[in-house]
Order: C-alpha cells, then structure tokens, then sequence
C-alpha cells in the first residue's frame, strides 16, 4: 500500500462506516492482538466496529482488553452472517488466504461486496482485498497495526489498551523478541508502547503463566514421542487423540511443544502431528532455523503455509500415515538441509 491508498483510506474512514474485522481460525496473540487493538482505535471514531473470531482463542489470552466482545463466529454464525453482510468494510488480519477462516465464515465471506483491507505478514498473500498492506518482513501483524495508524497520522489516538493489545501480538509473534523478524523497528515500536502504558511483565505472565498440571503431563508425552532423525538434523512429536483426551486437552495446550523438537543440538527442521479425530484431519506445526522454508515444505506438501521458519499444515490420512508420507517426503530435502549444517 502506498501514500495514496492510506490517504484513500482516511478519507473513507472519515465518514462513520459499518466495520467488521476479521481473524484467521485458532486465533493466536498475534490475531487477536492486532484484530483488538484496531479495534478500540476504530471505536474512537463513530464506526460501528465488531471483531469476528471464526473459533475461540486459548484460555492464556481471555484476558485481553474487550476479548468478551469478539463475536465467535460457530457459536454465533447467523449475527456473525449478519454483521459481515452489513459491513462497510471489512478487515481481514494475520492470514493470507481467505479458506483461513474455516468453511462457514468463507462462504459468508465470499458472498458480499464490501470493501476489503487486508493487513498482513505471511508469505505470497492472496489477492482478494481492494487495498492490500502486506510485508512478509514485519514480525507481527500487531506491528502492522501500529504502522497502519502511523501512516493514518493517528499515533496520539493508540492509549493504553491499544498499546497493551499490540504489545501482546508483538511478544507473541517474535517469541518473546528472539525470532529473527525482531529487529530495530520493533524494538523502537515496543519502546513506544511501553510509554503509553504497556505493562510487560504483566502481559507476559499473563500469557505464559497459565500453566496446568494436565498440560505439564501431555508435555512430557510429547517429550517421550519426539523422535530425532540425525540424518535430516530433523525432529518431530506426535500427539493423538487418546492421549490427548487423557490429559483434558484445551486449545491452546501444545503451544510451543514444536520448539523443544527444534532447540535439539544439530536440528534444524521440527515438526509436530497433533491428531483431531472431531475435525478428522491431523493438524501440522512445522518450525525450521535458517533457510530452510518450512512455508514452502507445507505449500507443497500438506496444505498450509506461512512464513519461512514457522509455518502450520494438515492432512486428512490417519496420524501413522501422516508421519509416513512426512517421512517418504524428507529426503527429497537431504540437499537443503544439509546445507544448514
Ligand atoms: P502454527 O504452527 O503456530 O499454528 O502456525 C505457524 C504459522 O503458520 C502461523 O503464522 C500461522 O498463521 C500459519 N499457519 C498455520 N496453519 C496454517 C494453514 O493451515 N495454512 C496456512 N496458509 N498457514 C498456516
Ligand atoms: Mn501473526
């Protein structure tokens, strides 16, 4: 997006408009984040604003600042169906591809001819959105929130809730600022939010100090599943449903597992396969170091993508056949990975 579209922007933003904002499905911080924090800052205006969330987030992020008011669209579809229709404008955040939404908001999606804003950072987004604000380099999409209402000219409208909700996706997306997309900018912009009011200790143990005895338990189980194939510096987890079921999974509980799989010596390509026997389908986190595009490992692969060092996927074969198909496929990457080492 250049000067000109954000100029359009403001001049259609200048009018009280009907708005809708739109998240991918398993919203994470990043999602709920930047979709809250544009949010409060479009209610400043006189627009009608609803955030629309296809599923429900994790517990660890229940606590946002006007998360209660997020409409969940499978539990709400037909005032969801109605809000979407309505809108003015619709915003669609932290996704590329519109099917991220799960089947029944797409559908309610693909029929309206509103005004699309599409703000995003994965990698080759699609092109659906009549004005398109995408860099695959930026950390985080609440990142791109904040540089969205810089280039609106409206810095002095982000206060402390804002400042908390972009602080938040900021945090979540870099992995506590350690991931290689956090870089001087980010540093500059937590800087400036941490002024206006962002608590960051506090929005950090809000996140991570959720812990459970259940989640500590499947933790190990995926621990003890993990295998290492030297050969590839690859590792992966698998979690099924039964042993899912034994520890009262909740959404939000493997997070992070993936990244014991690649903090391994020598490893530079993990994966984790976490059955969902209600979905019928294995759901795939793929997390990678250096050059290797797990982006392009799950495009080509298992239906999904993301970005170069974090991307997710899934296949509708059972977990063994999964891991197998996972299996018969790395060697076709022996070169690539190699390189790593
Ligand atoms: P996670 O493994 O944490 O679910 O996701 C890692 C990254 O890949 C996130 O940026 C997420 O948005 C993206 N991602 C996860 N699942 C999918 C998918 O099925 N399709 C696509 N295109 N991206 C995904
Ligand atoms: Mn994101």
């Amino acid at each position: 997006m250049n000067f000109d579209d954000f100029q359009k922007i403001k001049q259609i933003l200048s009018k009280p408009k009907k708005i809708s904002i739109v998240t991918h499905r398993n919203p994470d911080g990043d999602a709920y984040g930047s979709s809250l924090a544009l949010y409060l800052y479009l209610l400043k205006f006189d627009h009608e604003v609803t955030v629309l969330s296809p599923n429900d987030c994790p517990e660890f992020l229940k606590w946002l600042p006007e998360e209660d008011k997020i409409v969940i669209f499978e539990n709400d579809t037909k005032i969801g169906t109605k809000i979407i229709e309505d809108s003015d404008i619709i915003f669609t955040l932290d996704f590329n591809a519109l099917h991220r939404v799960g089947v029944k908001m797409l559908k309610s999606l693909n029929k309206v001819t509103s005004i699309f804003v599409m703000i995003d950072h994965h990698q080759e987004p699609e092109d659906y959105a009549t004005f398109k604000f995408v860099d695959p380099k930026i950390c985080s999409t609440s990142q791109m929130i904040y540089q969205f209402i810089e280039n609106l000219d409206h810095l002095d409208y982000i206060d402390k809730d804002i400042a908390t909700c972009l602080y938040t996706g900021i945090l979540t997306d870099t992995g506590s600022f350690r991931f290689p997309s956090t870089n001087s900018d980010t540093h500059k912009i937590v800087a400036q939010l941490l002024e206006i009011g962002a608590n960051n200790s506090e929005i950090y143990n809000n996140i991570h100090d959720v812990n459970t005895y259940d989640r500590m338990q499947l933790l190990s189980i995926a621990l003890q599943n993990m295998e290492v194939i030297n050969k590839f510096h690859t590792a992966y987890i698998t979690l099924s449903q039964n042993e899912l079921n034994k520890f009262n999974f909740k959404k939000g509980d493997t997070e992070g597992f993936v990244n014991y799989a690649l903090s391994i010596k020598n490893v530079f390509f993990a994966a984790i396969f976490i059955e969902d026997r209600k979905q019928g389908i294995v759901k795939i986190s793929f997390r990678s170091v250096g050059h290797f595009s797990v982006n392009e490992f799950s495009r080509n692969h298992f239906e999904g993508g993301g970005h170069i060092n974090a991307a997710g996927g899934k296949s509708n074969l059972s977990l063994k056949n999964t891991v197998s198909k996972f299996l018969e496929i790395l060697p076709q990457y022996n070169d690539q990975l190699k390189q790593l080492s």
